[in-house]
C-alpha cells in the first residue's frame, strides 16, 4: 500500500524545506502550497489525505482554509492540522474550535513528526481521552 498524500501550507521556506524532507523521507507524497489560496485549490485538486496548515499565512489564514474546506462536502472529510507557535492552551483550544482536527507544535521536532503524522493519519487527535472511551 502506498503512503499517504500530505498538502502542506507553509509560507515560510525553511519550514516547508525541513517538513518536506523530513515526510518525504517517510515516504509520504508532500503537495507544497505558500500560500493560502494556493493550498485551497490544491486541496481541491487534489484531495489529500491530510492536510497540515500554517496558521500564519500571506493571504488567508490557516483558520479560514480550516472553516472553507469543513464547510465543503468534498473536502470535509480531510483531517486538518493546524502547525503552530502559539503555545499557549487557549491558542490550542482556538486551533481546535476553528475546526482543525490537531495541532503540532512549531518549532518542528524532526523525530516527533513521523509519528504524529502517522497519528493523525490514523484518526488519533491531540485529545486523546475522548477518544479512548471510543466503545468496541
Ligand atoms: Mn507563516
Amino acid at each position: 500500500m502506498s503512503k499517504a498524500k500530505i498538502l502542506y501550507i507553509e509560507d515560510n521556506s525553511d519550514s516547508m524545506t525541513l517538513v518536506k524532507r523530513v515526510l518525504e523521507i517517510e515516504g509520504y507524497e508532500v503537495i507544497s502550497a505558500d500560500t493560502g489560496r494556493e493550498g485551497l485549490a490544491k486541496a481541491f485538486d487534489n484531495r489529500p489525505d491530510i492536510i497540515i496548515t500554517d496558521i500564519n499565512l500571506p493571504d488567508i489564514d490557516g483558520y479560514e482554509i480550516t472553516d472553507t474546506l469543513k464547510k465543503d462536502k468534498l473536502t470535509a472529510h480531510i483531517p486538518i492540522i493546524a502547525m503552530t507557535a502559539n503555545v499557549m492552551k487557549k491558542d490550542r483550544e482556538h486551533v481546535i474550535q476553528a475546526g482543525c482536527d490537531g495541532f503540532i507544535s512549531k518549532p518542528i521536532d524532526i523525530d516527533e513528526l513521523p509519528t504524529q503524522v502517522e497519528n493523525f493519519l490514523r484518526g488519533k487527535t491531540n485529545d486523546t481521552h475522548s477518544n479512548s472511551r471510543k466503545l468496541s
